[in-house]
């Protein structure tokens, strides 16, 4: 099983004090340069049906080719998780049953979180808030801990991408080794940490899809 974290935007419509992307958040000098088409390509080569696929940005529900990439992980069966502050969240989501939501709150105000809470499935997460402890503070060490929604303590996963909005291809953060873009990729070996923290947090959240 593979598990892709796509990081398919730059741009968000907040601007979190903690967030660990800010230095490239809506910042001219590093636009976004692939496309869902481009993305779609990409997976065409490596993803297979039952995948984990994680969508993220920036807010990944304004990326421009959002709906589109939705749809072709819909129709060749990835097990889709979708981490956004709820901008674009709404009736849609009811079509994505194999899919998890994170709905982060950040500085959202109840009205705006029990509009987008009502439309969330019961495997979907709520962050009201991030205990300090929790927070992420560079953007290559994610945190994670075992908790009664984080449970599992292995993954199945045995190859896993990091794909970032400029197209560049990377084996996760402990991988140094330049991999090139989707352009110009070339499939090849990996080994693949058991105790990697973005492949646990990610698999406990998949195991929440029924
Ligand atoms: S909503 Fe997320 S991506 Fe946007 S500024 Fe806050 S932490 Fe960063």
């Amino acid at each position: 099983m593979t598990y892709f974290l796509l990081s398919i935007t730059n741009t968000c419509n907040k601007s979190c004090a903690y967030c660990v992307v800010k230095p490239w958040l809506n910042n001219p000098e590093y636009p976004d340069k692939a496309t869902a088409e481009d993305f779609i390509a990409f997976l065409e080569k490596e993803m297979q049906p039952g995948d984990a696929v994680e969508l993220t940005g920036g807010e990944p529900t304004l990326f421009p080719g959002f709906m589109k990439l939705l749809q072709w992980l819909k129709v060749h069966q990835a097990k889709v998780i979708l981490r956004t502050n709820g901008a674009f969240l709404n009736g849609w989501r009811a079509s994505y049953p194999d899919m998890v939501v994170v709905l982060a709150r950040h500085d959202s105000d109840d009205a705006y979180m029990d509009e987008r809470k009502g439309c969330l499935f019961p495997q979907d997460l709520v962050l009201e808030t991030v205990e300090d402890h929790l927070k992420q503070t560079e953007q290559d060490k994610p945190i994670f801990v075992n908790n009664e929604t984080s449970p599992l303590t292995q993954h199945p996963f045995t190859k896993m991408f990091h794909i970032t909005n400029d197209g560049k291809v990377r084996f996760m953060s402990c991988c140094k080794e330049a991999m090139g873009t989707i352009w110009d990729y070339v499939p090849r070996k990996y080994h693949c940490c058991h105790n990697c923290p973005f492949a646990l947090g990610a698999w406990n959240l998949i195991a929440r899809i029924k």
